[in-house]
């Protein structure tokens, strides 16, 4: 996610608009189709220890006590969505897990505390195909299967539902998360922290992450995009159904969906070509007859970021613009962008971050969310990268002092442990990648970008704590450095 300085170009951005632009074109919907299936292998297993805190409602993150529960390991969720009328979605989630413990019982997360309305009304729920018990009460969908499950089986909920999806108020900072339509009518998903559990049910903590499929019908002419590979389109009388596969390991806060009769799957052949990944862009009619500039430099982005990181992670890559939510956010294969983006002279900047989430924060996804530097500090820290390449050191080092005199003016705090109500504070973002300058100037050039590349490498498709990559500085660099991180990540006071 980008949010730090954003608000403020967004502010002068909105300021110079004079509102939405107009589209009368109907967009084009793709109409190839691809003939690979979609994966039908048997899922992993379970790779997840039980935690030490885990109970039948939580993972065990004592950040947010209700998010995920405990119990068992997801391996893959198949979402299949039906766009209907007024707004209101039919969905049918089939969860398929591995029990970390016997269990008689199980919670999926799934609902709001607060409600907008009826919110989604679980209609049916079935375990390995027989009907289940079930009682969804807030935030937790409680299934009692017929028999008890035994420790280290697969299983498969299945969980029909319907309603009208809304975005609530997250936990971790003072914005919606969840299901949001645009003035314009585009529908999409922000996940991120706590929101996928309103619009599917999960164990909705990012210590459990799983393959998907996301499959959503919608009324002919609309298109749908989600995370992955368009894999199939099936054109049935007056609907369409895309079929989306994400077959990497995906926590379910970076899941999504953009909903909308007047964008379009735009490839990129020559950023294919040159990346050897599926680049695709998901736009609005006038974006894809336009698009912005720097849009047109992601094969070039993905170059910059992969020589110094390791390998680009997954087999796609691209963005959707979309209204109303006023940042960004780097969904596994596909960021989305608010649409004041587009005209933004930070919008190179912003690309780059989000690119840089594909490797900091989706291929390694923090196990706990106070760690949430690991994402930000990083993702910050790629800006740097990018203005670096871009214009040398010079242009480097004007900009990080640019930026601690932002961290010190706005007293931005340490960024090892945010307040769990303040997640996405803007001491996470700038003094994490302070951090990161500080640990390269310390150990040097050669040493820094080998700690990236082997700490890319060793934890790539899992999760990962600051203690993981502190003992991968460390290793690489064959000496203690616990000094500089306790300083940079934990003391009040910045260092020099
Ligand atoms: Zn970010």
């Amino acid at each position: 996610m980008r949010r730090l300085a954003l608000v403020v170009v967004l502010a002068s951005v909105a300021a110079a608009c004079s509102g939405p632009t107009s589209v009368s074109t109907t967009a084009t919907v793709i109409s190839t189709t691809t003939t690979e299936p979609p994966t039908t292998a048997p899922p992993p297993p379970s790779t997840r220890p039980p935690g030490p805190n885990e109970t039948l409602t939580s993972i065990g993150d004592p950040y947010y006590p209700g998010l995920g529960n405990g119990g068992y390991d997801v391996a893959r969720y198949d979402i299949e969505l039906t766009l209907l009328d007024g707004g209101e979605i039919a969905g049918f989630t089939t969860v398929t897990a591995v029990t970390v413990a016997e269990l008689d019982r199980l919670s999926l997360d799934f609902g709001s505390t607060e409600p907008v309305g009826d919110g989604l009304v679980v209609d049916a729920v079935r375990v390995d195909g027989a009907p289940a018990r079930w009682d969804h009460d807030g935030e937790e969908l409680i299934v009692t299967p017929p028999a008890a499950l035994a420790a280290g089986a697969t299983f498969v909920v299945e969980v029909e539902y319907s309603g009208v999806p809304f975005a609530a108020t997250s936990r971790a900072l003072p914005i919606g998360v969840g299901w949001y339509e645009g003035a314009s009518g585009v529908r999409y998903v922000i996940g991120e922290p706590d929101g996928a559990h309103l619009w599917f049910p999960a164990n909705d903590h990012p210590s459990d992450k799983a393959t998907f499929s996301i499959s959503v019908t919608v009324p002919a002419g609309t298109f749908a995009a989600a995370n992955g590979s368009l894999v199939d389109q099936i054109d049935d009388i007056g609907t369409t159904t895309f079929v989306w596969e994400e077959d990497d390991p995906m926590a379910t806060y970076l899941a999504t969906v953009v909903v909308s009769d007047r964008y379009t799957l735009v490839r990129d052949e020559a950023a294919s070509a040159e990346t050897g990944i599926e680049v695709r862009n998901v736009l609005a009619s006038d974006l894809a007859d336009d698009p912005p500039a720097p849009l047109g430099r992601t094969a070039e982005m993905v170059g910059v970021l992969s020589g110094l990181f390791g390998p680009y992670p997954f087999d796609e890559y691209g963005v959707a613009f979309v209204d109303g939510f006023g940042s960004a956010l780097e969904n596994q294969t596909l960021s989305l962008f608010d649409t004041e983006l587009a005209d933004a002279p930070i919008l190179d900047l912003v690309l780059v971050h989000e690119l840089a989430h594909q490797w900091f924060g989706n291929s390694l996804t923090p196990r706990r969310w106070e760690d949430i530097w690991l994402n930000e500090g990083f993702a910050t820290f790629a800006e740097l990268l990018w203005i670096e390449a871009e214009g040398g050191e010079e242009a480097y080092r004007d900009e990080i002092r640019e930026r601690t005199r932002q961290v010190r003016a706005f007293g931005l705090g340490p960024p090892g442990s945010p307040a769990p109500s303040d997640l996405f504070a803007g001491g996470v973002y700038q003094r994490g990648a302070l951090t990161l300058v500080a640990l390269r100037d310390e150990v040097g050039d050669a040493t820094f970008f080998d700690i990236l590349r082997a700490y890319t490498d060793r934890y790539a498709y899992g999760n990962v704590t600051t203690a993981d990559f502190v003992t991968v500085a460390e290793e690489v660099a064959n000496r203690d450095l616990s000094a500089l991180f306790d300083a940079w990540l934990y003391d009040d006071q910045l260092p020099d």
